[in-house]
């Protein structure tokens, strides 16, 4: 079991979580964020809302998810048929075309965990606005909010869904339904309710402090670096969590892991076998990015007949066809920034472990936007199965999603994860370890 550390530390204290930097934290005017002196990471804003206001955004949102679910997406007509279908069409088709793998991934990335975050956030905010303690189980929530977040997908899967309408332009006419307007309305709830739960509402998602509350409405706190402070946390003897960003004690001579104690994440001050985790979930990425690539991942069938399309074969159909702005934007998400995340990581690693001092911030910024940008490669698989669950009229024409799709799901997954694994606060401890 691991030990719960000494008392947090955070009120007066903010570590970067990129370069793991110290600093005094200091009052901000409204709308201001506090920038890392060292690596520009944003570390802290005075925006502050009351829970009433996410609470609204959650709740609509959940009533937008039921209503998104429940209409087609779209409308597809050709020669006087029409079909319609809805979001778990999509994971259907994928599951009855045996690629049970990439509708597992579809289902959770646009589906479930987005679900999952408006569920989580009323589950935890509902007690807030009560002025209750916490519900049970609420850092056990909170944890499973900060792991499933960046697997959500919504904004994505919405732009699948309007590059489906453009790409079969040629093919059939195609109408959006109720379902797609109410799902980009879906977005924007869950986007709202992200943004207005403040970092002063996550700490009282999980603690009864409404004395806290009260202060962080007043101002909102700034960022200075504090000349008399040890530049980094893990020097004073502190751990950022990575979860629920409390700042608290690490004694240095301690080999026991140590839980945080306002979310019971486990706490290092440098995430365990970092490089050796990137390398191998690297590697693994680099080896599935050749049948992603190779293997078709899509069939359009046209009256009985037609050609398997790889992904660069696709691009090239589209760039034929006229679409050439639909063309870059897939050959952008589908081979510049998968090979992008491969290429930017690899040097990053291999910086790391030559201990390079060379442009540390440069190197964070890189670091960074891959951090970002690095999910938008899943437009092409929600593409594929919003395509294969509308395009099903029988020899008139029915798309076929390839092999090549779940290998190329599988690389999206890979890279992420191995994103996900790298420490960029390495980057900067070889500048600290040098003279
Ligand atoms: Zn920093
Ligand atoms: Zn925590």
């Amino acid at each position: 079991m691991p030990d719960t550390p000494s008392r947090p530390l955070s009120p007066e204290l903010a570590a970067c979580p990129h370069c793991d930097a110290l600093h005094q934290r200091q009052p901000l005017a409204r709308g201001q964020v506090a920038l890392c002196s060292r690596c520009a990471t944003p570390l802290y804003e005075s925006r502050s809302y009351a829970p009433l206001l996410p609470m609204v955004f959650v709740l609509t949102g959940l009533l937008l998810f039921v209503i998104a679910n429940s209409y087609p997406l779209h409308y597809l007509e050709l020669a006087g048929r029409v079909q319609a279908s809805t979001l778990l069409d999509g994971v259907v088709a994928l599951w009855q075309s045996d690629l049970w793998l990439m509708a597992l991934l579809v289902l959770l990335t646009s589906l479930l965990a987005p679900l999952w975050v408006l569920l989580a956030l009323l589950y935890l905010l509902w007690p807030v606005w009560q002025r209750q303690p916490p519900p049970p189980a609420a850092a056990s929530i909170v944890r499973t909010l900060s792991l499933l977040t960046p697997w959500s997908m919504s904004g994505v899967y919405t732009l699948g869904l309007v590059i489906a309408i453009v790409k079969l332009r040629d093919l059939a006419s195609v109408m959006p339904g109720i379902g797609l307007y109410t799902y980009f309305a879906f977005l924007l709830a869950s986007i709202a309710a992200q943004i207005t739960v403040d970092a002063a509402l996550k700490r009282r998602l999980l603690t009864l402090d409404t004395r806290q509350a009260g202060g962080q409405r007043a101002a909102g706190v700034a960022h200075q670096p504090a000349l008399a402070l040890p530049p980094t946390a893990r020097e004073a003897g502190l751990g950022l969590c990575a979860c629920c960003n409390l700042l608290v004690r690490m004694p240095v001579a301690t080999k026991a892991a140590l839980a945080c104690p306002q979310c019971g994440s486990l706490l290092h001050s440098r995430k365990p076998a970092s490089l050796s985790q990137t390398w191998a979930l690297l590697l693994t990425a680099v080896l599935l990015y050749l049948p992603a690539n190779l293997l078709p991942i899509m069939t359009v069938i046209r009256f009985g007949q037609g050609d398997p399309d790889t992904i660069l074969s696709g691009i090239q159909h589209l760039l034929e066809n006229g679409l050439w702005p639909l063309a870059l934007l897939i050959f952008y998400a589908s081979i510049v920034v998968p090979m992008m995340k491969i290429v930017v990581l690899s040097f990053l690693l291999l910086s790391v472990q030559w201990r390079s001092s060379w442009r540390p911030k440069e190197r964070t910024t890189l670091y960074r936007i891959i951090e970002s940008f690095g999910h938008w490669s899943m437009v092409d698989i929600f593409l594929i199965s919003i395509l294969t669950a509308l395009v099903q009229l029988g020899t008139l024409s029915t798309i076929e999603p390839g092999s090549g799709a779940t290998f190329f799901g599988l690389v999206v997954v890979a890279t992420m994860l191995a994103t996900q694994r790298f420490d960029p606060r390495l980057i900067w401890d070889a500048l600290e370890q040098s003279p």
